[in-house]
């Protein structure tokens, strides 16, 4: 149970129905995957994003490695994305001898910085896989018709993105391919999960395949082949009915959800804004044509700020306060099988300055005040 005083980074949130269908999957005697729990899923994140086709995975990290196989990387063949991301987006192409080719960031959104794409692809260059970060679209009609143009495949790692919008488009959803993540730190949860979303229908039968140990047994059971067989590479990727179930009851409740994030998010940004104008700290930037899910509050404090002393101060008052990723491309595996395209300079500057804010459903007023008496302390 959540103690009285602490202020968590995040707390898993449950809307009450979870057990209910768990028991629900339980009493139906059907455990494997694709039972009646993943498949109202699917059609959820069909009809919610419009994807050709969408298919829940143990993890965002599986549904990557999934995207990884389709695209049928080969050692050598380079991926551009930002090296301020989670480790996953290199990982899943690494796995299959691929390079990660990291590209600084944008100022405003630490989102990959489309304009510096071009000239960071070569005759190796096979995908670009763009970062929302905290919920807040890539500059995706940018990126699309640069890959179009190039012969490239897009993979959006919208991991943190599920509920957000570019230009009224679902994340996920403008790219060949686009991934979700489920697990606990996210919005809508299911311990651990994750999913793919299929957007070029002529990858969406071999994404089966290979999410179903590379058979075709998803065709079996619809009845379109008389037996099943092994047809190419693939691995187990799909979760048991028991997540599912779980994932279900917090997809029926994805508005409300994510209408209480966004509520907790402006409260901040409201308190923060005489900050902001002192100069202490930059509150985040939201590009126009993006609706975010609220997914993450941060702040970039003033270069002069020392921002062990802020995370210091809020330990100190029981605050949990992270800072975020540690560049992949000055980490041991990204320096060995990754390449740097420039200086990385944004990236390097204000992953240094960066600190997150506790953000769950549940946050109150008053702790919301806290947090921000905490930090205006510290860094006055
Ligand atoms: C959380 C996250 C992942 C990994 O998600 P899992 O479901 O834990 O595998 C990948 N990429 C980004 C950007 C993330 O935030």
């Amino acid at each position: 149970m959540l103690e009285e005083k602490k202020i968590p980074f995040n707390w898993p949130y449950m809307t009450g129905k979870e057990l209910y269908y768990i028991a629900e999957a339980h009493f139906n005697g059907r455990l494997a995957g694709d039972g009646p729990f993943t498949k109202r899923c699917h059609r959820w994140l069909e009809e919610r994003t419009g994807c050709n086709k969408g298919l829940l995975t143990h993890s965002c990290t599986a549904a990557l490695e999934m995207a990884a196989l389709l695209l049928d990387i080969q050692p050598g063949d380079e991926i551009i994305m930002p090296s301020y991301t989670f480790v996953s987006t290199a990982n899943a192409f690494v796995l299959r001898g691929g390079v990660p080719v990291f590209v600084d960031i944008r100022e405003d959104s630490l989102n990959l910085d489309e304009r510096l794409i071009e000239s960071a692809i070569t005759p190796r260059t096979r995908a670009i896989a763009p970062v929302h970060y905290a919920g807040v679209a890539c500059e995706m009609d940018t990126i699309m018709i640069m890959a179009r143009e190039h012969g490239l495949k897009v993979v959006e790692d919208a991991a943190q993105g599920v509920m957000s919008t570019y230009k009224g488009r679902p994340l996920g959803s403008i790219g060949d391919l686009g991934v979700y993540s489920f697990h606990e730190t996210k919005n809508l949860i299911s311990g651990e999960g994750g999913a793919l979303l299929v957007n070029s229908p002529d990858m969406s039968l071999r994404a089966e395949i290979i999410r179903e140990k590379g058979t075709d047994r998803s065709r079996f059971f619809r009845g379109e082949v008389d037996k099943y067989t092994w047809q190419e590479v693939g691995s187990s990727f799909l979760p048991g009915e028991l997540i599912a179930a779980f994932l279900w009851a917090q997809l029926e409740e994805a508005d409300r959800i994510t209408k209480e994030r966004l509520a907790s998010w402006q409260r901040y940004h409201e308190f923060l804004e005489p900050l902001e104008a002192k100069g202490i700290l930059r509150r985040p930037i939201v590009p126009g044509d993006c609706q975010h899910n609220a997914h993450m509050y941060y702040v970039l404090l003033a270069p002069e700020i020392n921002r062990q002393e802020v995370l210091d101060s809020f330990k100190r008052n029981e605050i949990w306060s992270v800072f975020h990723y540690v560049p992949l491309h000055s980490s041991p595996a990204g320096k060995r099988y990754g390449r740097s395209h420039g200086d990385l300079d944004v990236t390097t500057r204000l992953s240094e300055r960066l600190v997150r804010l506790p953000m769950w459903v549940g946050l109150t007023n008053e702790q919301q005040e806290r947090v921000v008496e905490v930090l205006s302390e510290a860094v006055s």
